[in-house]
């Protein structure tokens, strides 16, 4: 045992003790405390564990043990990324000790991931004390900026296709990430609709279209009969009644209605996952979150993943989408079988759905 000493840790073993979940305690046995200090925000307690290797404890609770951390990286990143069609510009909010972003550079689509933590002494004792998680800084996509990821959010609109929130507990530093305002903010941050989101297929669709429409009004009424679809005759009947226009505002009504017809296809699709405990232990909290992320966005539910070294084996995240058809329970996009078990630890396709199957007492509480 080294010779710095903290309350969390007594006769050889940590104990994370906490109103946040009253009369249980994890323990964990201590090999060595390898690092202690008061950073401006919090208390930053490192030390190797005999089972978990290193560990890391901010406050007094456990954020990550190098043992079991995937199992949290992976799902919290995972369920949004491969919610979304093209994630090419993603924030993490917290996420200080990297893993986050470990997983977010795994998708090949990712041109820029900004993370914004406001400790800097997580980020430093990370990539000093937890390398397998701070080797997502190395990569070249990667931005970093310390400061509060609130405040952080207010500059940007319309700005990031994903955003995931790994931030601690709501007590401390991170008690505004989990109020009605944030949400609000980070639905702003989302990217909107619109012409910086049409991605590949979505604007292939649309050149498809604005070919036919242009063929169509070249050739004029001859092939009109053709298209068979209701919208197709709303629109030859309006055509014979306004046949006499000048080709110019003819133009410009097909690309109106092109426009129009489109609009539907590329209508909103931008994600986000958010931390929110546990199910045995925080159900009321949970039941509160989903409601105000429900006031702020139309697609919202509730997946958890197990994990041994946070309260009761479990955590939940909320996932989010601007898309209120959008079925993130079912993954978007997935890599090759093979592939998907030699990148990843926890998370597959098959999980992903089943993450968001509750049992009963949890389902009738967030339903
Ligand atoms: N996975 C962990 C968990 O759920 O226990 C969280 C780990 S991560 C290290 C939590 C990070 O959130 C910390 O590095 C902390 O500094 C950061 N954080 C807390 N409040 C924050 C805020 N307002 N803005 C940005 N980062 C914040």
């Amino acid at each position: 045992m080294s010779e710095i000493a903290h309350p969390t840790i007594k006769d050889g073993w940590f104990r994370e003790i906490s109103e946040m979940w009253p009369g249980q305690a994890m323990t964990l046995k201590v090999n060595n405390i390898i690092h202690h200090e008061k950073s401006q925000y919090q208390d930053v307690l490192i030390f190797e564990s005999s089972d978990y290797g290193t560990v890391l404890v901010l406050d007094n609770v456990i954020q990550c043990t190098e043992r079991d951390e995937f199992a949290y990286q992976e799902m919290i990143t995972h369920l949004a990324m491969n919610s979304h069609p093209d994630p090419k510009k993603v924030l993490v909010i917290g996420g200080g000790d990297g893993g986050v972003l470990r997983e977010v550079i795994k998708h090949d689509c990712v041109e820029e991931a900004i993370l914004c933590d406001i400790d800097e002494a997580v980020i430093r004792l990370s990539k000093q004390y937890l390398p397998g998680m701070a080797v997502g800084f190395q990569d070249p996509r990667v931005k970093v900026h310390v400061g509060d990821g609130f405040k952080f959010l207010e500059e940007y609109k319309n700005e990031f296709d994903v955003i995931i929130t790994d931030s601690s507990d709501p007590e401390g530093p991170a008690e505004s990430l989990f109020q009605k305002p944030y949400f609000e903010l980070l639905f702003g941050a989302l990217k909107e609709g619109g012409v910086i989101t049409t991605q590949g297929c979505t604007f292939s669709f649309i050149c498809v279209n604005l070919v036919i429409y242009f063929l169509w009004w070249l050739f004029y009424p001859s092939i009109t009969p053709h298209f068979g679809i209701a919208f197709w005759g709303v629109y030859d009947r309006f055509w014979r009644w306004h046949g006499h226009w000048h080709w110019r505002w003819r133009l410009a009504f097909s690309s109106i209605l092109v426009l129009i017809f489109n609009s539907y296809f590329i209508y909103l699709k931008h994600m986000l996952t958010y931390t929110a405990e546990n199910q045995w232990l925080h159900l009321p909290l949970i039941t509160k979150l989903k409601k105000d992320c429900k006031e702020v966005f139309p697609n919202v539910e509730y997946a958890y993943t197990t994990i041994p070294t946070y309260p009761s084996g479990q955590i939940g995240f909320m996932v989010c989408c601007k898309d209120a058809n959008r079925d993130t329970k079912t993954p978007l996009r997935t890599w090759p079988a093979e592939k998907e078990e030699t990148i990843n630890r926890y998370y597959n396709a098959a999980i992903h759905k089943a993450s968001f199957v509750l049992p009963n007492f949890a389902r009738a509480a967030l339903r």
